[in-house]
């Protein structure tokens, strides 16, 4: 990868949204980071530049076949002023493990997070201060060759925006309904699941929308293969504790490694709360709510952080957990992960990275 950043200004900064009424994904700074790659270069022309739309070819290759990775991070402003930046080298090393899936040749991680402290610092007046807000880093790579032949593009665009986002519970913590999808699947061993790749989006989007016509705020999504193990729900990781146990899918190929599940399960080890990666059955579930020892369900991701799981739905059949509030652990995760983000509590795994200031 370069060693060299260009920046370039924008002539004019864009006003700043209300704090309170960012949302998510709706307002961009005011520059973005590019580098291009092209076969026998390898990545070259990192830069920073005024954010605009960008110009492809018609038979850019993204747009055919779908040659597309993401990344999601965050940069928080604790009350001090500083920025920081949550595990950004699992962002990274995530990154590879989509480029190889998708035969997208690999960045240089380092120097990523580099670019990406620079493009922040930059941009350092969009981190908002808001409890619960933040800058939202995206990171992306798409296959920009003008080629409709089907092979692995020889050209690609890495780019990086940021947004700033609101907080995700302005209004508390409230456990949602799942719909457990028994129809459409998200993922088969051998497939993309593991990537973070566009189409797993593309192909998750109509159970989604059929999930929210039916009252559910997300899919709980079942193995492709049998439809019995539990794998994700939306585009989170899920766990569950059951009987004292907390337990969560094992990594099988079709499930993305989330840094917030990575950050979970570092916690309740540290914690001693026993926890297992194993395959956990749907049915094992509905039993356990049938016999009393179903105690808590949540999702996990940079979005929300830890998302408690209220309610159930498969094939008809209802089931509610903890009486539809968030549980202790579920409450003491999110508590720990957003205080070490936000800087109000110590740091003793080293997560957060500081992104230099200027008044800090
Ligand atoms: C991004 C993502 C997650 C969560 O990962 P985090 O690193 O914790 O944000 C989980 N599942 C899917 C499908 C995802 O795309």
């Amino acid at each position: 990868m370069p060693i060299q950043l260009s920046i370039q200004r924008a002539q004019q900064l864009k006003a700043k949204p209300d704090e309170k009424k960012l949302g998510f994904g709706q307002y961009y700074t005011d520059h973005m980071l590019i580098i291009d790659y092209t076969k026998g270069q390898g990545w070259h022309d990192a830069r920073i530049v005024p954010y605009a739309p960008i110009s492809l070819d018609p038979a850019a290759m993204v747009l055919h076949y779908g040659q597309a990775i993401f990344e999601g991070m965050k940069a928080f402003r604790t009350e001090k002023g500083e920025i920081l930046l949550f595990r950004p080298d699992k962002n990274m090393e995530r990154m590879n493990v989509s480029n190889d899936r998708l035969s997208i040749p690999p960045v240089d991680g380092d120097f990523l997070i580099h670019a990406i402290k620079e493009l922040v610092h930059l941009e350092q007046d969009w981190v908002p201060s808001e409890p619960g807000t933040s800058l939202y880093i995206r990171p992306f790579i798409i296959a920009t060759e003008a080629c409709l032949g089907v092979r692995a593009s020889y050209q690609y665009m890495l780019m990086v925006i940021l947004s700033p986002v609101g907080a995700y519970y302005s209004e508390g913590i409230k456990p949602v309904k799942i719909n457990v999808e028994s129809e459409y699947v998200r993922a088969v061993r051998g497939g993309t699941g593991h990537a973070k790749t566009a189409g797993n989006y593309a192909s998750s989007i109509k159970a989604q929308e059929e999930a929210k016509e039916g009252g559910y705020a997300q899919v709980l999504w079942l193995d492709g293969v049998e439809k019995k193990y539990i794998e994700e729900v939306g585009s989170m990781n899920v766990f569950f504790k059951i009987n004292g146990e907390v337990v969560t899918p094992e990594l099988n190929g079709s499930i993305l490694q989330g840094v917030t599940r990575d950050s979970v399960l570092q916690l309740l080890k540290s914690w001693n709360v026993p926890v297992t990666e194993r395959r956990v059955s749907i049915q094992e579930l509905y039993d356990a709510s049938a016999n009393g020892t179903l105690e808590e369900a949540f999702g996990t991701g940079t979005a929300a952080v830890i998302s408690p799981i209220g309610e159930l739905s498969w094939e008809g059949r209802v089931i509610q957990i903890n009486g539809g509030v968030i549980g202790p652990i579920a409450q003491r995760l999110y508590d720990s992960i957003t205080g070490i983000q936000n800087g109000t509590l110590a740091d003793p795994f080293g997560w957060t990275v500081q992104v230099e200031t200027a008044k800090a």
